[in-house]
């Protein structure tokens, strides 16, 4: 999926745990970051060099897009930020991604480095193609909930 996609994920994820903007931007920094491991994608392009050795050790869809990657970020993010909702809201963010992953094509394999299982095997009809249509019609249902989340 795409860095909006995901950004809006995330940013969801925020509202629903706390609702402050440091939630959200928790949220969509956890939404974004698995991503780290390959080139000219959002978080990518922030982090500049810094993304460099994670592009470098770990395939696309590889070691930063699992589960242990997942728990592992949220404790340094924890230990960092000491805050429980934050970290919360990092935490969905991150594993949000890992799930909007699961439904493209190429899907995810959370369990590495335990096992090959990958979540989310749909039929190809069913799949989201990275930047598709229905990846664009998903989009716009979350910003549609994002807006309805910035009114209440
Ligand atoms: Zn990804």
């Amino acid at each position: 999926m795409i860095g909006a996609t995901h950004a809006a994920i995330g940013a969801l994820a925020g509202i629903g745990i706390k609702g402050t903007t440091a939630s959200i931007g928790a949220g969509v920094i956890g939404s974004l970051l698995p991503d780290v491991d390959k080139k000219n994608t959002t978080i990518g392009n922030w982090l500049g060099f810094l993304a460099l050795p994670f592009r470098l050790i770990f395939k696309h869809r590889g070691g930063t897009h699992t589960l242990l990657s997942c728990l592992l970020f949220s404790s340094i993010f924890f230990i960092i930020f000491k805050d429980l909702f934050l970290t919360l809201s990092f935490f969905a963010g991150f594993f949000l991604h890992l799930l909007a992953d699961g439904f493209t094509a190429t899907g995810v394999k959370p369990f590495l480095p335990f096992s090959d299982y990958k979540i989310f095997e749909l039929p190809k009809w069913a799949t989201f193609k990275v930047n598709g249509h229905k990846e664009y019609l998903l989009l716009v249902v979350l910003i549609l909930g994002l807006a309805m989340g910035g009114l209440k």
